[in-house]
């Protein structure tokens, strides 16, 4: 499954600049895939992604915008069945709204640069935060670190 789409001229992955972009700038550059989770707010079954059970080294960025999220490192073996880690890679990297959706009171996350929907935010994870960011595989993107240190 391609979720970058070449036509995607606002994809980087050095530029910080928030976007602000029309719904209908954003279904035209992404896949329908990304565009109806980042876009939709919607959620991928669980255990059909491809990085719930994923445990590569390197970078995991925003797969509509190109904006670095999380590092392999802070990444844990959850078992709900979606990615999950426990800490994002820079502060400011998503930002946190409140989700009263479906009779629930959550704390959704969006990246940072696009404001695409990522996933949520639970207090049941691991030290050394105790924090869950549960993602949708569809919403990342995994770059392999070139050289491992050894
Ligand atoms: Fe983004």
């Amino acid at each position: 499954m391609e979720t970058t789409p070449p036509q995607n001229p606002y994809y980087s992955r050095t530029d910080t600049e928030p976007l602000d972009l029309t719904d209908e700038e954003w279904k035209k550059v992404l896949t329908p895939e990304v565009y109806s989770i980042a876009r939709q707010k919607g959620t991928e079954y669980p255990f059909s992604g491809k990085y719930w059970d994923y445990d590569g080294i390197g970078t995991y960025y925003c797969a509509a915008c190109g904006n670095r999220l999380f590092l392999s490192d802070a990444k844990f073996g959850s078992s709900c069945g979606w990615p999950s880690f426990f800490e994002t890679l820079r502060k400011d990297g998503v930002k946190y709204l409140p989700d009263h959706s479906h009779g629930m009171h959550r704390t959704e996350v969006v990246c940072g640069r696009c404001e695409g929907h990522l996933g949520h935010l639970f207090d049941d994870g691991p030290p050394p935060t105790g924090k869950r960011y549960c993602m949708n595989s569809i919403v990342l993107e995994f770059e392999p670190e070139e050289s491992v240190q050894v």
